[in-house]
């Protein structure tokens, strides 16, 4: 057994499901590590992702019920499934695997492990997959989007989050134009989406969305001055509205010392996620080549360069999320015995298709638009 194996007993003891990722990696590895020689696989990836770390509880879950953990490092997304869902996985496997290999560009998840735990005689079922929203940066917006308008609009108690999951029609409200992208940019996008459609369609996969995470780079620079307005005018009449009172150089020095020190980890973690073969970003997803438009600021790669309709620079972190649902399951639940015999199987046939030419015809029509040619000139410097 390797060394490491042994520091895995850390894990955190406040998340009850840390003993399912420590056995059943800890499993998987061992056998693999019993052969002499071998390959870096994904599995070793995990280790250090999931172990090395306490996770963190995200606290948007979706209507489901599912719970989803973020490991400490920003990669992975862990979320608990329903058993129909880990048995759909578990048949799509073959099959979505041969795509991914053929296709590495693409925006549908990367699944890396599905784990069932078992406690009491009870099964929790959990997926590990690609975490798609950076952690180190504002999210200006985030918006889960499936091109369907019925009761498509966040409810009350998302819109009082810090940072609340926008649907469908918020998104028509907040951005009427769409989101601007160079035509190449756009091309590439609609291009991988309707690809990974058409894999979709073809398992019969429908209710999934396409994930959109909004940077706002002039927002955060308007941000970042006020703040530095706030603590100069703050430092000068020695009263801090925020409560600790200031004690002078020393603290300024530490504070200092601590941004540096930040400043090095965010490096270092971006090292990492470039080194992780597993991940890709957005930009490569969609095999994009536009310049990227952000280096002289401290954001994660990868970031999709756009803009809003008042030319601002965004950047956006995207994928589909929640493909584990068949229409071939939802059927049995949803439809009667008569609506069966009426529609037969030409319905399970045609749904996934309705789905997905919806959900394209949206993304390419109302979400993303080709910039024109009034905004490509940097409209935001000339303030
Ligand atoms: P429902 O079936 O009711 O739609 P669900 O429990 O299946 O919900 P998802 O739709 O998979 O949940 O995801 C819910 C939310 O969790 C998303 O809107 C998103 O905010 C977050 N989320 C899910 N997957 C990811 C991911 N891979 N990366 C980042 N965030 C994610
Ligand atoms: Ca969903
Ligand atoms: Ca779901």
């Amino acid at each position: 057994q390797p060394a490491y194996l042994n520091d895995m007993h850390e894990y955190d003891k406040e998340v009850d499901f840390s003993i399912a990722y420590d056995h059943g990696i800890q499993h998987a590895i061992g056998g693999l590590a019993s052969k002499p020689e071998r390959d870096l696989l994904m599995q070793d990836f995990m280790t250090m992702s999931m172990c090395s770390a306490p996770l963190r509880e995200l606290s948007n879950p979706g209507a489901s019920g599912s719970i989803f953990y973020l490991t400490n490092d920003d990669e992975f997304i862990i979320k608990t499934v329903q058993h129909k869902e880990g048995e759909f996985l578990q048949k799509l496997l073959p099959g979505y695997y041969l795509n991914l290999d053929q296709n590495p560009r693409t925006l549908l998840p990367k699944f890396f492990g599905l784990y069932c735990y078992q406690c009491n005689s009870k099964n929790v079922r959990l997926v590990a997959m690609n975490n798609l929203l950076p952690s180190s940066i504002k999210l200006h917006q985030k918006y889960d989007l499936k091109g369907s308008t019925y009761k498509r609009k966040a409810n009350k108690s998302e819109r009082q989050k810090t940072s609340p999951t926008y649907k469908d029609l918020d998104f028509m409200e907040h951005h009427t134009e769409g989101l601007f992208l160079e035509a190449d940019t756009y091309n590439a996008l609609i291009k991988t989406m309707q690809r990974d459609c058409r894999v979709l369609e073809s398992f019969k996969i429908m209710d999934y969305s396409l994930l959109v995470g909004i940077h706002n780079l002039d927002e955060a620079q308007r941000e970042k001055t006020e703040a530095r307005k706030r603590t100069d005018s703050g430092q000068s009449d020695g009263d801090d509205a925020e409560g600790e009172p200031r004690k002078g150089l020393n603290r300024t020095r530490s504070e200092q010392g601590k941004e540096d020190f930040t400043a090095q980890v965010k490096r270092t973690q971006s090292i990492n996620r470039q080194r992780l073969v597993a991940h890709s970003t957005a930009m490569e997803s969609i095999q994009a080549e536009s310049e990227p438009i952000d280096e002289e600021e401290d954001v994660p790669p990868g970031g999709i360069p756009a803009r809003n309709a008042r030319g601002e620079r965004l950047l956006l972190f995207l994928g589909i999320i929640d493909i584990l649902q068949s229409y071939r399951l939802r059927k049995k639940l949803e439809h009667t015995w008569k609506s069966m015999i009426h529609d037969g199987d030409t319905v399970s046939v045609h749904r996934p298709s309705f789905y997905a030419q919806r959900f394209l015809d949206f993304m390419a029509k109302t979400v993303f638009k080709k910039i024109p040619s009034s905004l490509k000139h940097s409209p935001s410097k000339r303030k």
